[in-house]
């Protein structure tokens, strides 16, 4: 496993439309290893993989309740509104205010290749939306309510 560098606001890689995954390759594995050990070490609770430069439709998350990782991953229903705030990796010490559904159902497929729904709420609900944003080249920043603010070290990052 190795670290991989993050990509940064401004670089084109993250305004980019992401391809679909049809196999898992023993590089796609390298890969969502390399991403879970990114985002550990970054702090973060999700990173998306054109953050660490790959076009293709991968995501990996963890609010604190363990590793999750979606491959091609589609929302499929959504209920609610929750505002709040929302930051990113590829944005580090900032944060501006968002609004997403409360609640969140996607489909997805895992590192076999299995198919599986999972619903989120609150935290998982909001990472969904902002890791599946990732793959069609869309940053939180696009939907922020008003302006981006400092952050201070200890808050969490998506
Ligand atoms: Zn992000």
């Amino acid at each position: 496993m190795a670290i991989r560098m993050i990509r940064q606001l401004g670089d084109e890689v993250l305004t980019k439309k992401c391809k679909e995954i049809k196999e898992i390759t023993p590089r796609i594995q390298e890969l969502v290893d390399d991403m879970l050990e990114t985002m550990y070490e970054a702090n973060g609770v999700g990173l998306a993989a054109p953050q660490v430069g790959i076009l293709k439709r991968l995501v990996v998350i963890d609010v604190g309740e363990g590793p999750i990782v979606l491959i091609n991953p589609r929302i499929i229903a959504t209920k609610g509104e929750q505002t709040g705030d929302e930051g990113c990796l590829s944005l580090p010490g900032k944060a501006g205010v968002v609004t997403r559904p409360a609640y969140v159902k996607v489909e997805a497929w895992n590192d076999k290749m299995e198919r599986f729904e999972m619903e989120g709420e609150a935290l998982l609900a909001r990472a969904f939306c902002h890791e599946i944003d990732h793959l069609d080249g869309h940053m939180y920043v696009e939907k922020v309510e008003g302006e981006l603010h400092d952050v201070t070290y200890e808050e969490e990052e998506e």
